[in-house]
């Protein structure tokens, strides 16, 4: 999904306050009736104005129940809010490319005022269910109202619980930065995904630090889950011991943490396994690499729970704003939708054609033309992988 950030500098004061009315709205209706978006939002002027400039970009739909008109927010509405908060926190100063489409995410390089890039993950929970897997409707059919925002919200909050304990205890991981609803902001790793390296100099090395990271996970009660070759980064950087350029340090950076269980799940050897196979599959195609060590085994690892009096992270992100119960949640509804890191993080989302939930209210797509407002040339920020990013602070 796209992110037009184009028309968030033609947003009056009012349109902030409205979008915000009908997010807090969401909260108790699936569809917030218009009366009531005007009383949230306290506007004296009445919201009708606003209304109409919001669903014009896309930001709110249109619905119809049976009972009455009204208004939800949509993907796009939820990002802008997102944004503004970052905006305003001086989080992300302006927008560039799009780097990474998963399965239930979407990635974009930004950057903050003084030109520094970082990345932004937008979670995008629900896509493919309500399209694609048709069994689950009912499901999530009946789930609390806007079910995507709220899970789409948790795997956010999740994915940076975890990010920042691994951090701070020293695990290779981006650093997190700030998190707000459905998204997250962290460090650029300047790194490709292990899935694009066609080489390296010592495959048994590496493949070494990835089964040791694996363990280490373990010894503080995690288990990733998904360790694969899309969600290790390698760097490559030179070695500071050596004058020839091909003598190059590679390390391997983790991300992507929505989906990390508690080593004590029921589940536990069944994901610690597939993590370690996951490893040993890529390396043998790929590098030709077999260990000649079996293992790691599940009950090894147990082994190394706490060891050295390490802290529990799946204890501890629960303190940390985490609970057992949201966590339940997000791998219930993980679990029913098939993404719980089994499936090929390519496959077909299903949002690609228009959609069907998404504009009810009518083919607004015409955007105003490319004016003089796109003001990413005149930016520091409009590096490399800024592309024609536009900036977003705009007051
Ligand atoms: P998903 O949950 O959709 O798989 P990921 O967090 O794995 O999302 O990110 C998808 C892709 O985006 C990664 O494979 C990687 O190429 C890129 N990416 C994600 N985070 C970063 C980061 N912090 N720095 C650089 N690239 C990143
Ligand atoms: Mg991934």
């Amino acid at each position: 999904m796209r992110l037009d950030t184009k028309a968030m500098r033609y947003l009056t004061p009012e349109d902030w306050r409205t979008l915000t009315a009908v997010e807090t709205g969401s909260k108790n209706h699936e569809v917030v009736p218009t009366a009531l978006i005007g009383q949230i939002s306290g506007l004296r002027g009445g919201v009708h104005k606003s209304i109409s400039a919001l669903a014009k970009v896309g930001l709110i739909a249109r619905l119809k129940n049976a009972k009455y008109d009204g208004y939800r927010l949509t993907y796009g509405g939820l990002d802008y809010l997102s944004l503004n908060t970052y905006r305003k926190r001086k989080d992300v100063y302006s927008v560039g490319n799009q780097i990474g489409v998963g399965k239930e995410s979407d990635i974009f390089v930004v950057a903050d005022d003084k030109g520094v890039q970082r990345v932004l993950k937008i979670h995008r929970l629900g896509r493919i269910s309500f399209r694609t897997v048709k069994a689950n409707r009912d499901y999530l059919r009946h789930r609390s109202s806007g079910s995507w925002m709220y899970m789409s919200r948790l795997a956010a909050l999740k994915e940076y619980t975890f990010m920042a304990a691994l951090r701070e205890n020293g695990f290779p991981v981006p650093e997190p930065l700030a998190q707000s609803r459905h998204t997250i902001v962290m460090s650029l790793i300047d790194a490709f995904p292990m899935r694009q390296i066609s080489s390296v100099p010592d495959p048994a090395s590496l493949y070494a630090e990835l089964i040791s990271m694996i363990l280490r996970l373990a010894q503080y009660g995690l288990i990733h889950g998904d360790f694969n070759e899309f969600n290790i980064l390698i760097k490559e950087d030179p070695n500071p011991e050596s004058n020839k350029p091909e003598d190059i340090i590679l390390t391997p950076i983790l991300i992507d943490f929505p989906q990390m269980v508690s080593i004590d799940h029921v589940n536990a050897e069944y994901y610690f396994d597939r993590d370690v196979n996951c490893i040993k599959r890529f390396f043998e195609r790929r590098f030709r690499y077999t260990s000649d060590a079996k293992g790691p085994h599940y009950r090894d690892a147990r082994k190394l729970i706490g060891k050295d009096g390490v802290k529990r992270l799946d204890v501890s992100v629960e303190a940390s704003g985490f609970s057992k119960k949201m966590a339940k949640e997000l791998e219930a509804y993980m679990k029913e939708v098939g993404v719980d890191g089994d499936g090929d993080p390519h496959a077909a989302r299903g949002d690609e054609d228009s959609d069907e939930d998404e504009d009810e209210d009518e083919d607004d797509d015409e955007q105003q033309p490319d004016g003089p407002e796109d003001l990413a040339e005149d930016t520091e920020a409009a590096s490399k992988n800024m592309g024609n990013g536009s900036v977003i602070v705009d007051e």
